[in-house]
């Protein structure tokens, strides 16, 4: 896809007076998932914003890892996971029945 092609698919020109006719971003709820999927690789939320980060650190992931701009809203989910979902902890119990489950259906859920 050209860059043409590019912006005639995401921008538009703008129906509000205020804007004067100037190009602006189309509502992605309205650009065919077919075309978002052609032109963004990130295709979750938390894989944009570490896309996001990366593009902000000019691609250096170590950087992204020691980012001290603590205000920025991105801050909590620059290294691509969500931190304030808390970790999944199973029981021994709930280990060896999902072991036996596994076991049962030969590893198909
Ligand atoms: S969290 Fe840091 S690396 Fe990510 S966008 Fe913000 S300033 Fe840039």
């Amino acid at each position: 896809m050209t860059l043409t092609d590019k912006r005639e698919t995401l921008l538009a020109i703008s129906g509000d007076k205020s804007d004067g006719g100037e190009l602006v971003g189309k509502d992605p709820r309205k650009v065919s998932p077919s075309d978002l999927s052609l032109l963004f690789r990130a295709r979750s939320p938390l894989k944009a914003l570490r896309a996001r980060c990366l593009d902000c650190c000019c691609g250096n992931s170590a950087e992204v890892r020691k980012c001290t701009a603590t205000d920025c809203p991105s801050w909590p989910f620059r290294m691509g996971k969500n931190p304030f979902r808390a970790k999944r902890q199973l029981s021994n119990e709930q280990k060896a029945a999902m072991a036996e489950r596994l076991r049962q259906t030969g590893g198909v859920a």
